[in-house]
């Protein structure tokens, strides 16, 4: 596998009023492979997003390193920076919000095509967005018209479409389907996976819900409170969760077939999703976690390769650990 990007121990903190700060992303580190797709998830606020955004460089960065096709993202000058763009694009959650109202379908996919002056002539680009509109499933009857009497789904396909126009390599999808109507988001994540193969883009594919990742993931990155918790094959993370937060997760999707009895024990979070502004000490996810022991408060669990390709961040897979510590249970 060829990795395109890699991000290492990437921070993105905010400065809030009073001093205070806001942990966004803590120390996250993962790559991609060229060609396949990374499902990012975790509850929303849990710096997904803001991890995406901080890989593109519409984020400074506040430590680490993002580093894309051997170029660090953040010490790029502005050229190299507008050259990027033209390999990594993002789809957004709410394509109406992205879309300017006032533009015509043709006019928003146009519109980085122009910014970066791919075409020399109109009628080139013209044919250009026609053959765009295709790609995603629409067709040339709808460039004249305006993005807000199109329907959830089509929005995302001219979304899509405008994401495509400079060819990238990459796209960051931040949670493309949320809005949609489930019987809508199997139709774009096929429309994804067609495009994918078509190209061989790369996708970071970012979302709430595993269920909706799982269709479409090599590999998945469990998200909490700006951490990442655990990472693996998609398969793998399906088979045999180790971080009591994925198996929570996990835990909450029904097995679709009910032929095939759901013998699993449900995994309810009791408590409220902390603060990024004041996070628990040692492992983020130990106000909420039912395997929580004493050593979870005071030290921060180190991200290791439990498995091959298999990471995890969490104390009950620290060797080091085997016998004393973990026998005292908090709460138990
Ligand atoms: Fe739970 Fe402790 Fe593991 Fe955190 S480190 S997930 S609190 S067992
Ligand atoms: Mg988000």
């Amino acid at each position: 596998d060829e990795k395109i990007l890699q991000v290492s121990e990437l921070h993105k903190y905010f400065s809030m009023s009073k001093g205070k700060v806001l942990q966004a992303v803590n120390n996250v580190t993962f790559h991609v492979n060229k060609g396949e797709t990374f499902g990012l998830v975790g509850e929303s606020g849990c710096g997904k997003s803001t991890t995406g955004r901080t890989i593109m460089g519409l984020y400074e960065k506040t430590s680490g390193d993002v580093i894309y096709d051997g170029q660090n993202v953040h010490e790029m000058d502005e050229k190299e920076r507008f050259k990027f763009y033209r390999n990594m694009q993002m789809i957004f959650q709410d394509p109406y919000a992205s879309l300017n109202p006032r533009s015509t379908v043709k006019e928003v996919i146009a519109e980085p095509m122009e910014v970066h002056g791919i075409f020399k002539n109109k009628s080139e680009q013209l044919d250009r967005v026609y053959e765009l509109l295709e790609e995603v499933g629409l067709n040339r009857d709808h460039a004249n018209r305006y993005p807000h009497e199109f329907s959830g789904g089509q929005r995302q396909r001219i979304g899509i479409a405008r994401a495509l126009a400079l060819n990238p390599d990459f796209l960051i999808a931040d949670e493309p389907i949320s809005a949609l109507d489930v019987s809508v988001q199997a139709q774009v994540v096929n429309l994804l996976k067609k495009l994918q193969e078509e190209k061989g883009l790369t996708f970071l594919f970012i979302a709430h819900d595993l269920s909706m990742v799982k269709q479409i993931s090599n590999r998945i990155g469990v998200m909490y409170l700006g951490n990442m918790v655990e990472l693996t094959a998609s398969e793998a993370l399906y088979e045999k969760p180790l971080h009591p937060y994925t198996q929570a997760l996990l835990s909450a999707i029904p097995i679709p077939d009910p032929d095939i009895e759901d013998s699993r024990e449900r995994v309810i979070l009791e408590g409220e999703l902390p603060s990024p502004i004041n996070p628990p000490s040692g492992c983020v996810f130990r106000t909420r976690c039912p395997m929580a022991m004493e050593v979870c408060s005071a030290k921060v669990p180190e991200w290791r390769e439990v498995e091959q390709d298999h990471y995890v961040a969490c104390h009950l897979y620290d060797e080091s650990l085997k016998g004393h510590e973990k026998n005292s249970r908090v709460g138990a």
